[in-house]
């Protein structure tokens, strides 16, 4: 085999090699060389050569360690270096633009959130990208070399092509923001749905870490869901949410405005949900739900309270989200199932209504060993663009591009 006729094959080995030992040092360090080469099964040599290029490049450094079990002079182990590199993570979310600045640790450094701007005066993108130069001028003083940028964003996503092809709330068609922030910047742009981006955080920084396959369902305006099966996010670089929102519960339901009929997300969305409850609440006269105005946080209180309607009304939430989830269960195995959703006020209606669905519904020996649990993080944030720039760095891709400077 020749391999000189397959350069873009060697890349992609050094690529992935590169991002193996930089998560190792990240997830194990202080490592020594030697560690290192025994975690990623590379040979000493390689090692050496790897870590050479991160040092210079400013991406890791060296500090004094104690081995475990071992009484002798200190070693020289490997640490990330975090402070070098900044990059921006740049949230589109319910009409605000969140703009934070992080260090590769993945530490906060400034953060600013704008009204998304309305499309009257000129198109979004125009406007998102003056931002960003309004927003890098404004930080001027603590930018350090910029790696990447990250946006995570609702609606119709590809993430490969960074366009966005709908934007909920605005007239957007097939806006490319991913190349036109690279043009304008110069730096590597990902582009992600905000609940693929977000089931990405609570894998890397949240209630998932470290499992290899995840279902995480986000319960809200609309319903859908991230899936990370063999530690990857599914369909990182298509459209990688899962929409399960619109998986049919009821054929003979409200139509959905997506065209069919009974989808998920027009019996469990916290809209849908709301609606319900108003309609049943002539019924049930001595509903604490009489009292106040009916919301979400009124509907979650009266669940606590004991109130029947409220926790009725949730638990069908429930029943109808672990129907659906018992199916992907038996397709994915998941050891983790997350809920993200200001329905989690009420867990303790919501969780046993998901629970005991899922387990009357899938295969017991999988949803035996499952631990279904809240997200950490009910606000996300700009996390998102932080596990996409994380992600980025243990896949090697946006490594390379920092060690070729
Ligand atoms: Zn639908």
């Amino acid at each position: 085999m020749n391999l000189d006729s397959q350069p873009g094959h060697i890349d992609q080995i050094k690529q992935t090699n590169a991002g193996v030992v930089y998560r190792l040092i990240d997830q194990h360090g202080p490592i020594s060389r030697i560690e290192l080469s025994r975690r990623a099964q590379l040979a000493p040599a390689s090692i050496t050569k790897i870590v050479r290029e991160m040092l210079d490049a400013h991406l890791v450094q060296e500090t004094e360690f104690q081995e475990p079990g071992s009484r002798g002079r200190p070693a020289i182990g490997l640490i990330l270096d975090t402070d070098a590199w900044h990059y921006l993570a740049i949230r589109l979310h319910r009409g605000a633009m969140t703009f934070t600045l992080r260090d590769l640790s993945s530490r906060e450094l400034a953060e600013d959130t704008l009204p998304l701007p309305d499309e009257s005066a000129r198109p979004l993108l125009t406007a998102l990208i003056e931002q960003v130069d309004a927003f890098f001028i404004r930080h001027q003083q603590k930018l350090e070399r910029l790696t990447a940028i990250a946006v995570t964003l609702p609606g119709l996503i590809n993430a490969a092509s960074g366009v966005v092809h709908r934007l909920p709330g605005y007239q957007v068609r097939d806006m490319p923001l991913g190349d036109a922030l690279a043009a304008r910047t110069g730096l590597p742009v990902f582009v992600q749905h905000d609940i693929s981006a977000w089931t990405l955080a609570e894998s890397l920084f949240g209630a998932s870490r470290g499992a290899e396959d995840v279902i995480q369902i986000v319960i809200d305006e609309t319903v859908g869901a991230g899936v990370i099966s063999g530690g990857q996010l599914l369909h990182k670089r298509g459209r990688a949410l899962v929409e399960i929102g619109h998986t049919q519960i009821d054929p003979y339901g409200q139509q959905c405005y997506c065209g069919n009929h009974g989808c998920l997300e027009t019996v469990a969305s916290i809209g849908s949900l709301l609606a319900l409850a108003a309609q049943r609440l002539p019924t049930q006269p001595d509903s604490l739900l009489h009292q106040q105005p009916l919301t979400l946080a009124s509907l979650c209180e009266a669940a606590q309270a004991g109130d029947r309607l409220a926790r009725d009304t949730i638990a069908s939430v429930g029943h109808h989200v672990g129907r659906i989830l018992a199916m992907m269960v038996n397709i994915f195995n998941p050891q983790h199932i997350l809920i993200g959703s200001p329905l989690n006020a009420a867990a303790d209606v919501l969780f046993p209504a998901v629970s005991n669905t899922i387990l009357q519904q899938s295969l017991p020996a999988y949803s035996a060993v499952i631990q279904l649990a809240p997200t950490a993080f009910s606000e996300p944030g700009t996390l998102g663009g932080a596990a996409l720039i994380k992600d980025a760095l243990y896949s090697g891709y946006l490594l390379v591009k920092l060690l070729q400077g």
